[in-house]
């Protein structure tokens, strides 16, 4: 006889929206923290109501009727023996009409308005009336579709009474921590326990307005622990990186670094040879290498990579390099192919590159370059970490762009070297490569202390000679003809010229048909030929919509010859949608123009306009900008379009960016991979960021169990994610 299995617990749809929101936990639940209140400790008098006030009345129903006329719609009177009032249900259930029959006693709660037949409320809530009235103020929770308020409070109530709440700061005798803290914060510091129980349930004579700015006690305590967490979890992750093993890369006299240097077309700047010996010194230690190279768009941070992989490939290592966009990876191909190629084929070693859309027998060949060891260098897209890349040694994880991609994807890259699977020689002192990560989008300082605070940071602060800066243009799109104007010009140099077609973010197809577009009336505006009868301008197109094959096929007609001594493209105009980003480097190109700029993010304007400028023209960037149905741009899009004008410099741009955004935005929870502070914030709380960075290492150091169960209640499971 088979054994009855004990039924499976089912999961109903409003608790599998509490696991959408993340709450898992008692603790979780503890933490949710409410939107906003509602005042439901009185009961009001409708005779005294104003326009406009949200009021709780407890009236009896008078008439009760579902009219069809203009929409079919809930009409229901009721009088508080002061006045009456209309309430009003565009949607409703069969037992909402029920419980509002007439001569029902109901409690009702919205806003007053008023109207041609006196008071209305429009869908207010209510229940039957009696019952005692709350003490405190109701919280209003953030949610999702399938989770109704009242099964939301309950389980907060619950996860309150379930949850550890037992402080976790170490005792104020042993470090003075307590003390520091309300110090800091202005006020006596409230316990965890007591700062929950009343921001989920404050007392309706709370001065409203410090909840809502946060500078409560009870807020401060929350946003004191929470920066804790977050320092605690990435000094902990430090720490535990610094005890794994990676190989010690040691670059050798006449080395394939040092013949790297001697061919490449250019000599480094001040700052390139700086940071490639922060990160040789990285590379020659026997623990992974955790570095940020940050450096504005066009300050050559490719070639450090190019001299870090060839450190890494001469101690007879494998180095990977992943770039964000296929247009980006293959342009990395090929300049790195033509600068490390001839060096590393006579030891018997090569350059290899994958992306999604190879054909699967050149990708069968590839894995197996890879997986032989052969392929010392692996340039591609996020294809470089699927399942079926085996390296025989991963020394070196190079990313580029970093900021574009996702921290599974940056943790994917980095287990490439500790994959059990992969049956390599990797031993066990070598369970992790060095990891480089690159940016141009630099992290202002006091991101930098809380975020990334487990990451060295090497800074490019120098552009290469010979460039001029470039001259930003804000120009309103009735003046279209005139920038055509200057494209004329700019051929007529020899020049070549972006043009970047807006983001829709609602739609793709959209992005696609504006583009289109405009490529169609930009080779119409153009076809007038080169000047003085010289060849046809040609304008191309490209978009994330058009087969890599294409794509592919289009940049190489705009970028022309491979390497920087190459022949310019024969391409003159190219016109895109934002797939030209990042990284796309073709030093003749001296006019970018972008459509809709104000549609843009400050970071994505610079990163276009850094794709000019980086030869020795002048080069110039249009912000070609529309109001639409306004009269004026509105302030942040004007904010953002001043701040390209006045400056160039990328450091400028990210510290403007950060205060017309805020950190949240502005990191974007994938894109910072650390879970984004949900209570502290970082400009105005950076004294609680200090007393943190402060106490974490003691607090690790004297009390690394009250640390650990720390970070385990804020960060739960992902605490994990900090690590990349
Ligand atoms: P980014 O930092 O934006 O990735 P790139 O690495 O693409 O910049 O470099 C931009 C351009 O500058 C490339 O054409 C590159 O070959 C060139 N370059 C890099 N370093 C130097 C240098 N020291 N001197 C002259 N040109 C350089
Ligand atoms: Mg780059």
């Amino acid at each position: 006889m088979p054994e009855t299995l004990p039924a499976k617990p089912t999961t109903s749809p409003a608790q599998k929206a509490l696991l959408k929101l993340g709450l898992r936990r008692d603790i979780d639940l503890a933490l949710h923290l409410p939107l906003r209140y509602e005042d439901e400790t009185r009961i009001a008098r409708l005779a005294d109501a104003r326009e406009g006030d949200t009021v709780q009345i407890e009236a009896t129903v008078m008439a009760c009727e579902v009219t069809f006329r203009p929409r079919r719609q809930l009409l229901v009177t009721v009088d508080d023996g002061s006045e009456t009032c209309l309430l009003r249900f565009f949607s409703f259930y069969p037992s909402q009409q029920k419980a509002l029959a007439v001569g029902a006693r109901i409690r009702a709660r919205g806003e007053v308005r008023g109207g041609f037949g006196g008071l209305t409320m429009m869908h207010p809530s209510f229940r039957a009336a009696g019952g005692e009235l709350p003490t405190a103020l109701t919280p209003v929770y953030p949610t999702v579709a399938g989770l109704p308020q009242s099964y939301l409070r309950k389980a907060v109530l619950g996860g309150l009474a379930h949850a550890d709440l037992s402080d976790t700061l170490p005792a104020p005798e042993l470090s003075g921590s307590h003390e520091n803290l309300s110090k800091i914060s202005l006020y006596p510091l409230w316990s965890l326990r007591e700062s929950l129980s009343f921001l989920h349930h404050p007392m309706p004579d709370v001065a409203l307005a410090t909840l809502e700015d946060r500078s409560h006690p009870a807020w401060q305590r929350l946003k004191a622990e929470e920066l804790l967490a977050q320092q605690l979890s990435q000094l902990q992750a430090k720490r535990a990186r610094d005890r794994l093993r990676a190989p010690a890369l040691r670059p050798r006299r006449g080395g394939l670094h040092e013949k790297l240097l001697a061919v490449l077309p250019f000599k480094l700047t001040r700052a390139q040879h700086r940071v490639s010996e922060e990160i040789a010194r990285d590379l020659a230690q026997p623990v992974p290498m955790h570095r940020l190279l940050q450096g504005d768009v066009g300050s050559g941070k490719t070639v450090v990579a190019a001299l870090a992989a060839a450190i890494c490939i001469d101690a007879g290592w494998q180095c990977a390099l992943m770039a964000p966009t296929e247009i980006l990876a293959e342009q990395h191909f090929r300049k790195l192919i033509g600068w490390l190629d001839p060096l590393l084929a006579p030891l018997g070693l090569r350059t290899v590159w994958l992306t999604g859309s190879q054909k699967a027998k050149e990708r069968r060949e590839m894995l197996a370059l890879i997986a032989s060891g052969e392929a010392a260098l692996v340039i591609g897209t996020h294809a470089v970490i699927q399942d079926k890349v085996v390296f025989k040694r991963l020394a070196l994880a190079i990313i580029d762009e970093q900021h574009r991609f996702g921290v599974a994807q940056r943790l994917a890259l980095r287990g490439k070297a500790s994959d059990p699977t992969n049956g390599s020689t990797m031993t066990a002192d070598a369970q992790e490569p060095h990891l480089l990560m690159m940016t141009a989008t630099p992290i202002p300082r006091t991101l930098a202390m809380s975020y990334y605070a487990d990451l060295e940071v090497s800074t490019l602060d120098e552009l290469p000679p010979g460039r001029t800066p470039v001259i930003t243009k804000v120009v309103h799109e009735s003046r279209r003809d005139e920038v055509i104007e200057r494209i004329r010009a700019q051929l007529a140099q020899g020049r070549q010229v972006y043009w970047v077609c807006p983001l829709i973010e609602e739609s793709e197809a959209l992005d696609l048909v504006n583009a289109t577009q405009t490529h169609a009336a930009l080779s119409e505006a153009l076809s007038g030929g080169g000047l003085n009868g010289g060849p046809a301008v040609m304008v191309g197109l490209l978009h994330s919509r058009m087969p890599a094959a294409e794509k592919k096929a289009v940049m190489a007609l705009f970028t022309g010859g491979p390497g920087d001594a190459g022949a310019p493209g024969r391409m003159g105009v190219l016109v895109s949608t934002t797939v030209i980003e990042v990284g796309v480097d073709v030093p003749n190109a001296s006019l970018m123009v972008i459509e809709h700029a104000e549609r843009f993010g400050l970071s994505q304007l610079h990163q276009l306009r850094g794709r000019v400028g980086r030869g020795a023209a002048a080069s110039a960037c249009v912000l070609l900008y529309s109001t639409g149905e306004a009269p004026r741009l509105g302030e942040t899009a004007r904010a953002r379009l001043k701040a390209m004008v006045e400056t160039g410099d990328g450091f400028e741009i990210a510290r403007r960016d950060l205060e017309i955004r805020g950190p949240g935005e502005f990191l974007g929870a994938r894109q910072s991979g650390a879970p984004l502070l949900r209570f502290a914030d970082l400009a105005l709380d950076a004294g609680l960021l200090d007393w943190a960075r402060q106490l974490a290492p003691q607090m690790l150091d004297q009390h690394p169990e009250l640390a650990d169960k720390h970070v385990q209640r804020w960060l739960g499971g992902k605490a994990e994610y900090l690590k990349a």
